[in-house]
């Protein structure tokens, strides 16, 4: 008896593909050219194609535990999301980056209450939200901001790739900052303008970062399309 994630990737092949085939064949023999690299939090309670209707071959993605950027460094380690970014924006010249948090995150929640010793890695790593957490008992109300304010940090940080800061300085890229909220099915983007994450059915784009000021034009604020 076949395992049940071996009969959907059959399932895969003998019904979704046939019908999205040529799509696929275009994307392989045009290549890929997504205008986006997403960088996401690994949780299962986000995905990304849902949220954003996108179609195969317009989202890059990045995903890690707590949607972090870490910052630049030139010391050569394996820094996979570092990686991702620099071919994103370098070899795929994609036109926005969105770093993507959520509610009830773990890796937010874990930064506060202190991962498990052997997690060696994971708590390295969960330094990379430090700046973002508040001097208080974390309340459900102080996750959420610190959520929210991690992903602003990580959009600071990706100011401090040069190859970042070049393209969104020369209006060629612009970063925008998400929060999910699972229970609500509302992305919540920031808004630098307002210092504040906007619920997407209020807001007039979807968001840049502290460093992409939108473009002002006879008073019109014009999205990024
Ligand atoms: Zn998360």
């Amino acid at each position: 008896m076949p395992d049940d994630l071996l009969l959907r990737l059959r399932d895969f092949h003998s019904d979704y593909f046939p019908l999205h085939q040529q799509r696929f064949q275009d994307l392989v023999a045009q290549g890929q050219h997504p205008k986006t690299l997403f960088i996401g939090c690994s949780d299962s309670r986000l995905v990304p194609y849902l949220l954003t209707g996108a179609a195969p071959g317009e989202l890059f993605l990045v995903r890690n535990v707590g949607a972090f950027v870490p910052p630049y460094d030139q010391s050569h380690g394996l820094h996979g999301t570092m990686a991702a970014i620099e071919f994103a924006v370098l070899s795929l010249k994609v036109e926005r980056i969105i770093v993507c948090g959520h509610s009830h995150c773990g890796a937010i929640r874990t930064a506060y209450e202190g991962a498990p010793d052997e997690a060696v890695a994971l708590k390295a790593w969960l330094k990379l939200a430090d700046e973002a957490l508040l001097p208080v008992q974390p309340s459900a109300e102080a996750l959420r901001r610190t959520e929210q304010r991690a992903v602003v940090l990580q959009l600071e940080r990706l100011m401090d790739y040069p190859m970042v800061r070049r393209a969104a300085e020369a209006g060629q890229l612009s970063l925008h900052g998400w929060h999910y909220v699972i229970e609500e099915g509302e992305v919540h983007v920031f808004d630098a303008a307002q210092g504040a994450f906007v619920p997407a059915s209020l807001a007039s784009h979807s968001g840049t970062g502290p460093y992409q000021p939108y473009v002002e034009h006879d008073g019109q604020v014009l999205s990024d399309g």
